[in-house]
């Protein structure tokens, strides 16, 4: 998968998939998919899903919709209590565990939120800028020329 490498776009998780900045089945040539660089990005299986066919052609109106979404789907996470390490240490060792768990995930969901909030903000942001960033579209300078072994 070429996106190993890369972060969500909207959510800086790992990405493990590609997001088409515009939806195919709002073009007008939906038969032969475009997937070329300046319409393309890293997204995690989440994010890609939650966008999935929705007609948004930026990727600052995507995290915006993101950021909205995960504050709903996770309503429940992002609302539960924090725990002191004093509250935690007078828990039993596999609700200790559990509890700790549910802090990790919170925490994350939180990361996530404020960074699909930094890209919903980054409205210049194309997908052709991103790859521009990546190095992707840099050209190979510099290449030194290896000097000759005696
Ligand atoms: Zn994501």
């Amino acid at each position: 998968m070429i996106f190993e490498r890369y972060d969500c776009i909207y959510c800086g998780m790992t990405a493990e998939s590609r997001d088409h900045v515009v939806a195919h089945s709002y073009e007008s040539n939906s038969v032969s998919k475009d997937w070329s660089h300046d319409k393309i990005v890293p997204s995690c299986k989440e994010c890609n899903c939650l966008l999935s066919d929705l007609f948004l052609p930026s990727i600052a109106e995507r995290a915006d919709y993101i950021t909205g979404i995960l504050k709903v789907r996770y309503r429940k996470l992002l609302s539960s209590p924090d725990w002191s390490q004093k509250e935690l240490a007078a828990l039993g060792k596999r609700l200790r565990d559990y509890v700790k768990g549910e802090q990790n995930k919170k925490r994350t969901v939180q990361m996530r939120i404020s960074y699909a909030e930094l890209m919903a903000n980054n409205t210049c942001l194309t997908p052709q800028a991103y790859w521009e960033s990546m190095g992707r579209f840099q050209p190979i300078l510099n290449q030194e020329t290896k000097a000759p072994t005696i």
